[in-house]
């Protein structure tokens, strides 16, 4: 059968879309991105179609979550390619709206969630997670999915949306996806592309260093002297590292020694020139 994949940029022809596909008695996932679409995003719209008959997939660089002086216009856009591999990946529906539709004149309403938010990403980037969260509050208010699908490769953010949707009591399932990565062990992200050949070979290290260090701490270690020694590696490597920390996988609560109380995992952001690298793993 033909596949037909539809586009709208509106809230009122989406909300059309969703009701059509709702009257038909179809079930939905819905994937949100900030485009410039690579294998990462097209996995969890393969991940859509296993668990739901119809994938709707929103593309929207968010401007509220990137801070003063971050990538916001430097952002890789990338419509008609990000268009082509979404019909590829047999999505059904994609949202574009601009910002003007999704922040009209007098917009005034965030989404905080306290807790989750906090340290990590969120001590680097004031503000990050506010604007991400309320973007998705509201792109899940306009698609009513069944599911929502985020990577495990933004871990904190897959922790703050679990938060807030359990919070406000929002019915949709929350489903996480593991991180897909190049062959040399890279996870992949729409930001790879600001690296210089150079840097592009040796961004790899994080996911080895990061690895390294989880099978040393599975070991029972201590976190803290670990930890230490894994980012005087990345160092040596070329890499400003914003932190390496180890956290429960479940509450992102800090943990001292892994295996002690439920999982963990080890989560870690770092610099390579102006790109920022973020990568976790479990231990
Ligand atoms: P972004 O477009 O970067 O905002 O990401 C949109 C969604 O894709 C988020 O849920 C990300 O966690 C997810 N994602 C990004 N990179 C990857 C990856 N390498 N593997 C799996 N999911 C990813």
């Amino acid at each position: 059968m033909d596949h037909h994949m539809s586009n709208v940029s509106t809230v009122d022809a989406l909300r059309g879309e969703i009701m059509a596909l709702r009257s038909a008695g179809k079930s939905v996932a819905f994937v949100p991105t900030m485009g410039a679409l690579h294998e990462g995003h097209l996995s969890l719209i393969r991940l859509g179609r296993e668990v739901a008959d119809v994938v709707v997939c929103s593309i929207f660089v968010n401007p509220t979550q990137f801070g003063e002086g971050e990538d916001l216009d430097a952002y890789p856009r990338t419509l008609a390619a990000d268009l082509a591999a979404l019909e590829g990946a047999q999505c059904d529906l994609v949202f574009t709206p601009t910002v003007e539709e999704m922040y009209p004149a007098n917009f005034s309403t965030r989404v905080v969630v306290s807790g989750v938010s906090e340290g990590l990403c969120g001590a680097e980037r004031p503000g990050h997670f506010e604007g991400m969260a309320t973007v998705v509050a509201k792109l899940l208010m306009m698609v009513q999915p069944d599911k929502a699908i985020f990577g495990e490769k933004d871990f904190q953010q897959l922790m703050v949306v679990r938060r807030m949707v359990n919070d406000l009591n929002m019915p949709i399932e929350i489903i996480g996806a593991p991180t897909q990565r190049a062959a040399d062990g890279l996870a992949l992200s729409s930001r790879n592309e600001y690296l210089s050949t150079e840097r592009r070979a040796i961004a790899p290290k994080l996911y080895e260093v990061l690895s390294d260090l989880a099978g040393e701490l599975s070991n029972g270690g201590e976190a803290a002297c670990l930890i230490a020694k894994a980012a005087g590696r990345l160092v040596d490597y070329g890499f400003e590292v914003e932190y390496i920390e180890l956290r429960s996988a479940e509450t992102l609560a800090p943990v001292e020694r892994a295996g002690v109380e439920g999982s963990s995992r080890l989560i870690a952001a770092a610099r390579l020139g102006a790109t920022r690298l973020i990568d976790n793993v479990a231990v």
